[in-house]
C-alpha cells in the first residue's frame, strides 16, 4: 500500500486502533527524514541551531516571552518546582486524577503534594477545593490541563494573587489549547510540555519544554537545566542535566506548523463522536465529554465515562471486537502505594468516581468517519447487550 494514502473512509473497518501515530509521521515522512539527515550531517546532536529555532517557534505558539527546551515534560516540572526554590517544608497543591509525573516532581524534591479533588465535568482541579487546601505552607499550585483542556485558570491564578501562591501549568496534554483565549502555559508562572509521541506534539521519542513570561525563571531555567553551570565548569547552584537533543528538535520543527491542522482534526472528530451517539441513542447510556465554557480543546483524549460498573467490561468488549480504549488513570495518585502517607485535605469524591468510570477512545487526528462509526457501533452492541442481559 502506497504509504502516504490514508485508508480510504468508504473501506470496511474490522480494526480501530486507539493511536495510530505512523499516519501523521508518514505524510511528513521526507521531510523529516531531511530534517535528520541535516542533524547528523552538521554533528551538532546537542545545542544545534534547531533547539533554538523550536524554543523561538513554540514561545510564539503559546504567545510568552521565553521557552525552554529540557528533556521531558517530568522534567519541565520538576525544574519549575526548583526554579521556584521548592523544597522540604511546602506544601504543593495538585490534582489527584493526573498522571504520576504530576506529583512526583513535587516529593523528588522533599515538599509535600496535596491532593485536591476534580470538577465532574472537566476532569479538572477544582478552584474551590483549592481554596479549602491552602495553608501558610503552601507554595504553588499546579493545575493539569487534563485530556487537552485548560483548568479554570481565571478563578486559580486569582486565588494563586490573593494568597500569594505561584503557578505551574501541566500543559504536557494541552499545547495549543484556550482558556477565554489565552494558550495553556501562558496563564502561570511557568507552563510545562511534554513531546511524549503520544502526546499533540509528539517527538521521535522523549521531550519537553517551559514557557514563562518571566526573565529571571527564564535564565534560573536555563541554569537548573545544564548543572547550574555558568560559565562553563562553573557552578553556582546543583542543577540536573536536561536537555532537548537536536534530533527531536528538529522532528518537531517539521511537526509543528501542522500542529494546528491536526488540532481541527481532533475537535472535527469530537463533534462527529457527540453526533454519532446523538444518532445512536447512546448518549443518555454513556456520558459524553464536552467543551466548557470559553474553552479551547485540543482532544488529547476523548473520554466517556461509563456508570454502573460496567466500564471494564466495555473495554473488555471493545479489545474482543477490535477497537482500542484505554483508562486513563485507573489509580488516581493518593491511592497509589508510593503516596499512601501524603495528606489530602478532603475526600477526593470525584476522583475516585472519575478512576472507576472512564474510557478513552480513538480520537487521534488521522482517524477515520468509518472508524469513529465502528466505535459507537461497538459501543451500542455492547449497550444493546446489556440492556439484553438486564431484561
Ligand atoms: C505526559 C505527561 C507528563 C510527563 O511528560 P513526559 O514527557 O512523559 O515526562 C506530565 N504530566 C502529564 C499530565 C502528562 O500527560
Amino acid at each position: 500500500m502506497d504509504p502516504h494514502k490514508q485508508p480510504r473512509p468508504t473501506a470496511p473497518v474490522d480494526q480501530v486502533p486507539l493511536l495510530d501515530v505512523g499516519r501523521g509521521n508518514r505524510v511528513v515522512r521526507d521531510e523529516i527524514r531531511e530534517a535528520i539527515q541535516a542533524v547528523c550531517d552538521s554533528g551538532r546532536f546537542l545545542h544545534g541551531p534547531e533547539c533554538g529555532g523550536l524554543e523561538a517557534s513554540i514561545a510564539e505558539y503559546c504567545k510568552v516571552d521565553h521557552a525552554i527546551g529540557c528533556a521531558s515534560g517530568s522534567d519541565a516540572l520538576l525544574l519549575a518546582l526548583m526554579a521556584l526554590d521548592i523544597g522540604p517544608g511546602d506544601e504543593v497543591i495538585v490534582p489527584s486524577f493526573t498522571f504520576f509525573a504530576t506529583a512526583s516532581a513535587v516529593w523528588r524534591l522533599g515538599a509535600t503534594p496535596v491532593f485536591v479533588d476534580i470538577e465532574r465535568d472537566s476532569f479538572n482541579i477544582d478552584p474551590r477545593r483549592i481554596a479549602e487546601a491552602i495553608t501558610d505552607d503552601t507554595k504553588a499550585i499546579i493545575p493539569v490541563h487534563l485530556f487537552g483542556q485548560c483548568a479554570d485558570m481565571q478563578a486559580i491564578c486569582e486565588l494563586a494573587r490573593e494568597h500569594q501562591i505561584k503557578v505551574i501549568e501541566d500543559a504536557a496534554q494541552a499545547i495549543g489549547a484556550e482558556h477565554r483565549q489565552r494558550p495553556a502555559g501562558s496563564w502561570g508562572d511557568m507552563g510545562c510540555f511534554s513531546f511524549y509521541p503520544t502526546k499533540n506534539l509528539g517527538a521521535f521519542g522523549d521531550g519537553g519544554m517551559l514557557v514563562t513570561n518571566n526573565p529571571d525563571h527564564a535564565a534560573r531555567l536555563r541554569l537548573l537545566a545544564s548543572h547550574g553551570m555558568q560559565p562553563r565548569y562553573y557552578h553556582s547552584e546543583v542543577g540536573i542535566n536536561s536537555r532537548l537533543d537536536t534530533i527531536q528538535a528538529a522532528v518537531l520543527q517539521v511537526k509543528l506548523p501542522r500542529l494546528p491542522e491536526a488540532t481541527l482534526r481532533r475537535r472535527e472528530n469530537a463533534d462527529r463522536y457527540a453526533q454519532l451517539f446523538a444518532d445512536a441513542g447512546l448518549d443518555s447510556a454513556i456520558c459524553l465529554p464536552r467543551e466548557g465554557e470559553g474553552q479551547h480543546h485540543v482532544w488529547n483524549q476523548y473520554t466517556i465515562r461509563v456508570a454502573g460498573g460496567r466500564r471494564d467490561a466495555l473495554r473488555q468488549f471493545l479489545a474482543e471486537h477490535q477497537v482500542g480504549s484505554e483508562i486513563y488513570y485507573p489509580v488516581p495518585l493518593h491511592r497509589q502505594a508510593c503516596f499512601h502517607n501524603m495528606r489530602h485535605p478532603h475526600s477526593l469524591r470525584e476522583t475516585d468516581l472519575a478512576a472507576e468510570q472512564v474510557l478513552s477512545l480513538p480520537i487521534f487526528p488521522e482517524l477515520t468517519a468509518a472508524e469513529q462509526q465502528r466505535v459507537v457501533e461497538m459501543i451500542g452492541d455492547f449497550v444493546a447487550k446489556e440492556k439484553l442481559l438486564a431484561a
